[in-house]
């Protein structure tokens, strides 16, 4: 970036929350049904439909909420939103407004700058305000067809409307857009990790907006900020932002000021444009939603929300990074997912080996799990065999190189370790004894060139190397091969 200039941005992430069916009633949340299959009076807003809460989106909004050390009201209020949309039949959205289910949370996220390919530099920690975790309703769908002002139909797909969802808002304290895309990913993962949404941003189950702002450095007000939408993926948010800032600094170094309003991504030509100048929180009209009770939990339902989830992504790292050794880069590559996590522990485990079981993971396995598509949970290749394999390789009873043809083949047959290394006969002879038996054979049966050795002729020695190995068919340890051979022909 520009020298002299700062970057401020805020985040807002919309998660849709893996419940069967819809906030206020009871239609499917499935994806991909017939249009409108999946509706009824309340999530059409039809006249005295009455909203009931469903219990699973608040257990997942607590889910998440916990997950992302955020703090749960034990009393919280719905309120409407209200704004005018055909998708919005209500004419309204049930959110929630100055008493949110959750607040106050502070993270501490691991966040580098990138070079041009986008490689981390280094990785640094970062502190994270984040304002609120709210749940609410989504909207409907338009789906536009034909060309504008030509053949156009627009359709209103409802299957989506009353769908439960978590806004979560942070405080403007990110300071570039690197910073951004790391705490995005932090979130995404945290919500898959504890079950609280697919939180897959190409299915539009996650969705985030970034509110961008710059000022020189010293100055202490913020600048004003623009919202940018249609970000569907965390590297188009991360592309946005910096042509955003750009565009911010170049317009104020001119002369202009930056207006407040919401701008729209556009990938393909790689810029932002203007949809409409921001709304204010008046424009909305919000009051508190008569149709619903507050919404109380108790201190009891939150700890047992808390009791039951599994160790977070971040502990796990740290534990990793510590317990086992690694270094924090390939810790993060074991915790992208809790399935390669889990995996990774009992591989290790089973190899007693944490290092040897991580590269061999990082390395072979992973790339085997990526061609096939497949994650580590549905490995054909299972952790107790990964660690079978290591110990053959540990144990010099096959080679490292031979190791990596073998896990080849179990993760295409499903074989153990122990069955292919015994077909193809790969089992390395290390026993001295054997390894002199044999070489006592091809010294006594080479008496010409034992005698030019020992006349001084010492690149002869590869020629005994080469024939102990060929005795062998191949088997004999090379390294416990030239160690006895020097032995014997040096006496
Ligand atoms: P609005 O009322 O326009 O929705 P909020 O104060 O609720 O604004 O903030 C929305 C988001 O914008 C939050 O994530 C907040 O951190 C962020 N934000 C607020 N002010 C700025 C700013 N000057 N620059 C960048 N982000 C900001
Ligand atoms: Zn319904
Ligand atoms: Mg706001």
């Amino acid at each position: 970036m520009k020298n002299g200039w700062e970057t401020v941005i805020g985040l807002e992430i919309h998660a849709q929350l893996s419940t069967e069916s819809k906030i206020f009633c009871g239609c499917s949340t499935r994806f991909g049904d017939e249009p409108n299959a999946n509706t009824c009076p309340v999530c059409l807003g039809l006249p005295g439909a009455l909203p009931v809460l469903n219990r699973r989106a608040v257990e997942l909004g607590a889910r998440a909420a916990l997950a992302l050390a955020l703090n749960i009201n034990e009393r919280s209020i719905f309120a409407r939103k209200n704004y005018f949309y055909p998708d919005l039949p209500k004419g309204y959205q049930i959110s929630q407004y100055d008493q949110p289910f959750s607040e106050r949370g502070e993270l501490e996220i691991m966040t580098a700058e990138r070079d041009e390919g986008g490689h981390p530099r280094e990785w640094l920690p970062l502190k994270v305000r984040i304002t609120r975790l709210h749940l609410e309703e989504d909207a409907g769908k338009n789906v536009h067809e034909g060309l504008p002002e030509v053949d156009r139909f627009s359709y209103i797909d409802l299957n989506r409307a009353g769908t439960p969802l978590a806004e979560i808002v942070t405080e403007p304290d990110f300071r570039s857009s690197w910073q951004a895309y790391d705490y995005v990913n932090y979130v995404r993962q945290a919500l898959q990790w504890v079950g609280a949404s697919e939180a897959d941003m190409e299915k539009g189950n996650l969705r985030c907006e970034a509110n961008v702002s710059v000022r020189r450095i010293g100055d202490e007000k913020f600048g004003t900020k623009v919202e940018l939408k249609n970000l569907n993926s965390v590297r188009y948010m991360q592309r946005a932002i910096e042509f955003e800032i750009e565009r911010q600094i170049e317009l104020i170094e001119s002369g202009g000021r930056v207006a407040q309003e919401t701008r729209l991504w556009d990938e393909r030509n790689s810029e932002t444009r203007v949809m409409r100048s921001k709304e204010e929180a008046h424009d909305y009209r919000y009051f508190p939603e008569p149709d619903l009770p507050p919404l109380i939990v108790s201190k009891d339902f939150i700890e047992e929300v808390r009791a039951s989830l599994p160790e977070l992504p971040d502990a796990r790292r740290k534990r990793f990074a510590e317990e086992y050794g690694l270094a924090y880069a390939d810790a993060v590559q074991l915790t992208q997912n809790r399935a390669l996590a889990d995996y990774y522990e009992e591989a290790a485990r089973a190899a007693n080996n944490s290092r040897g079981a991580a590269n061999w993971i990082r390395t072979e396995l992973l790339r085997e799990l990526e061609a096939a598509g497949l994650t580590a949970d549905k490995s054909p290749v299972r952790p107790e065999e990964l660690g079978a394999l290591l110990r053959f390789i540990e144990e010099g009873k096959i080679s490292g190189k031979q190791g990596k043809d073998v896990l080849i083949e179990m993760f295409a047959s499903g074989k153990s370790a122990a069955a292919i290394i015994e077909e193809r006969g790969l089992v390395q002879v290390s026993d001295t004894g054997e390894i002199d038996a044999i070489i006592e054979e091809v010294l006594n049966s080479n008496p010409q060139q034992l005698a030019q050795y020992r006349s001084g002729k010492e690149t002869i020695f590869g020629f005994f190397v080469g024939q102990v190995m060929k005795a062998s068919k191949g088997k004999a340890n090379p390294k416990v091969v030239n160690e006895r051979l020097k032995e014997k022909l040096n006496k």
